[in-house]
């Protein structure tokens, strides 16, 4: 079986995609490094990172991650980007319905060019800014039901439900037979 991937140990391309700005990045490197950075204004410089993490199963996920390093501003060159990936994260940021726009922009994109068998995850990030909230939970939640996807609100700031994406993320990828 190519590549290291057996049923136990399985190793996955994710890829995230949403607006400049919602906190990629910062998704990214809270999951990896357990790191939050508020004063790093742009994206980091390395645009792949890997984490590796053990289920209850004791199956463990290794996830590819590649940041975009602002390449989301040029959506002709998000195909070479997302192709081949297993898993895409598609963030928004709670306090920016324009943002919003954009992650359903990209799941329409998705679900015509992407991987058939893709996981994909719908993340509101920034979930931290609770007086600042211009999209509701229910938006969200309704959206990603209709578009077979999963939900769930996050913050890179205080780490919450950063964990929970990838354990959520893990469970719903298909299973090679072996
Ligand atoms: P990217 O362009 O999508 O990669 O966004 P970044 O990860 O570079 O984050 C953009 C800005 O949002 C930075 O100033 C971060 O400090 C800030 N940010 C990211 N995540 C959060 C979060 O969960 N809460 C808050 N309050 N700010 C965040
Ligand atoms: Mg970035």
């Amino acid at each position: 079986n190519g590549g290291g991937q057996d049923a136990k140990n399985l190793r996955v391309k994710l890829v995230l995609l949403g607006d400049s700005g919602v906190g990629k990045s910062c998704i990214v490197l809270r999951f990896v490094r357990g790191q939050f950075d508020p004063t790093s204004k742009v994206t980091v410089g390395a645009s792949f990172l890997s984490q590796t993490i053990a289920l209850q199963d004791s199956t463990t996920v290794k996830f590819e991650i590649w940041d975009t390093a602002g390449q989301e501003r040029y959506a002709a060159l998000a195909p070479l980007y997302y192709r081949g990936a297993a898993v895409a994260v598609i963030v928004y940021d709670i306090t920016s319905p324009e943002s919003f726009s954009k992650a359903q922009y990209w799941v329409k994109e998705l679900q015509k060019h992407g991987s058939p068998d893709i996981v994909m995850a719908l993340v509101g990030n920034k979930a931290d800014l609770l007086e600042k909230r211009e999209v509701a939970v229910q938006d969200g939640t309704d959206y990603a039901e209709k578009n077979d996807m999963f939900f769930i609100e996050t913050s890179a700031k205080t780490a919450d439900n950063i964990n929970e994406l990838f354990e959520e993320i893990a469970k719903r990828l298909p299973r090679p037979s072996v």
